[in-house]
């Protein structure tokens, strides 16, 4: 029999928000292990990914201070320095970062790009990633946990985080069970190269059950999200390029003149779900495997991250003697971060409802306020520090 590996920590997922977790633990002087079911090499490359995610101003800077950021290649990411939103009438709202009186509200990087930024600094500080291998099992061994692989290896830690996505096997194995909301929704996701200037803004329509968004690339690129019902998807995904940029312009109003796909289209099924509970003995959620949200409000990963940044808390503030697994001390971090998923779920899930009503004075009520919005400075100052 092989011999068990001693760690601090182990991590389950080297995604983007596994890695940061990783990062954040090693850099509090903790012996950290991460396990990833596949390979996670990332290569530069030169064509555009059409992953992408819009993190808030505030993850870019907790994302520097973690010294991730110096490892990024800054010439492709853009700044979002406003957001113009239209309502099924074409009422507008318009949002700019000087409102609130920020640099930015947030920037646009792509996954391969973040990827690779923090598989760097990962191995700058010698953490040790197992790839390629099964998790095969999860036990509660006095003050340890045991995770045992299926190569025969086997990990013992004080501590598991749970970063292994939206069907975690960590989850599952601490018999955490999960919410479920389908939205019936596909997100179809693509880059395209815009004939008019994008200016820095990120634009999104909405609709009953539906919303567009086309966010600032450099280079006069831009990144489409688009969520609507599974038949429309479905439909639309058996497109040409050319077709699906010609529906693109139309629904986006011709706001950014003629446009043209780059690269592949992608598609995602889209559903909330958020886990019961975000701890259990020597285990603790974070990102997908802890909740998944609507990406209207590109905030999944921004969530996930917070996740981490809580739990980097409280790591920096224990005692020596404070055993970190024990349920007790987690259940601050799963207090602390019951409202912001909760607020996440509701703004995403409410939205989407709330565009779908059919009422008619509902409908002048969301485009009453997008009128009055634009004219309320402190409102407006509100609501961008919410998605900031
Ligand atoms: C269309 C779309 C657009 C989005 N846009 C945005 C945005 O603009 N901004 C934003 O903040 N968020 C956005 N999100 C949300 C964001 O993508 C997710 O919240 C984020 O990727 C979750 O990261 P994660 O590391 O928790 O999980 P994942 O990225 O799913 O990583 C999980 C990792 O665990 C590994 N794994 C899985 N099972 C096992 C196992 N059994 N053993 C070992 N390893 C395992 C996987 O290989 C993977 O590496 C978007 C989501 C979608 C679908």
């Amino acid at each position: 029999m092989k011999k068990s590996i001693q760690a601090d920590i182990i991590v389950v997922g080297a995604g983007l928000v596994g890695l940061a977790a990783a990062i954040a633990c090693a850099k509090l002087g903790k012996k950290v292990i991460v396990v990833n079911a596949q390979k996670t090499a990332v290569k530069k490359q030169q064509a555009w990914d059409a992953r992408i995610y819009a993190l808030t101003a505030n993850s870019e800077a907790w994302l520097q201070a973690l010294g991730v950021w110096d490892e990024v290649d800054a010439s492709r990411v853009n700044t979002i320095s406003g957001m113009q939103l239209w309502d099924v009438q074409d009422n507008k709202l318009a949002l700019y970062d000087h409102d609130a009186n920020l640099d930015k509200l947030g920037v646009i990087i792509e996954n391969q790009n973040l990827m690779y930024a923090l598989n760097q600094l990962i191995s700058a500080l010698g953490v040790t990633v197992i790839t390629e291998v099964e998790c095969l099992s999860l036990v509660n061994v006095q003050q340890h946990i045991n995770l045992g692989l299926a190569d025969g290896r086997s990990i013992s830690a004080n501590l598991i985080i749970a970063a292994d996505g939206v069907d975690s096997w960590v989850r599952s194995q601490a018999n955490i069970a999960v919410k479920h909301k389908n939205f019936n929704q596909i997100a179809i996701v693509a880059n395209f190269l815009a004939d008019n200037n994008h200016a820095d803004i990120a634009r999104q329509w909405f609709a009953p059950h539906e919303t567009l968004a086309l966010l600032p690339l450099p280079k006069q690129h831009v990144s489409m999200v688009w969520a609507l019902s599974t038949e429309q998807a479905t439909e639309l995904l058996t497109l040409s390029g050319e077709a699906l940029a010609s529906r693109v312009q139309a629904r986006s109003q011709n706001e950014l003149g003629s446009l043209r796909v780059l690269g592949k289209v992608l598609s995602f099924s889209l559903r909330q779900q958020t886990a019961t509970q975000l701890i259990a003995e020597r285990v603790v959620l974070v990102g997908d495997a802890a909740h998944q949200v609507h990406p209207m409000a590109g905030q999944g990963m921004n969530l996930g991250l917070r996740d981490v940044r809580q739990l980097q808390e409280m790591l920096t503030n224990v005692h020596a003697m404070q055993d970190i697994g024990e349920y007790t001390f987690l259940r601050k971090y799963a207090r602390a971060r019951l409202a912001d998923i909760a607020t996440m779920n509701t703004l995403t899930s409410g939205l989407d409802t709330l565009f779908a009503n059919d009422s008619a004075v509902i409908k002048k009520v969301t485009g009453w306020g997008f009128k009055q919005l634009n004219h309320q400075a402190t409102l407006k100052k509100l609501l961008i520090q919410q998605v900031a």
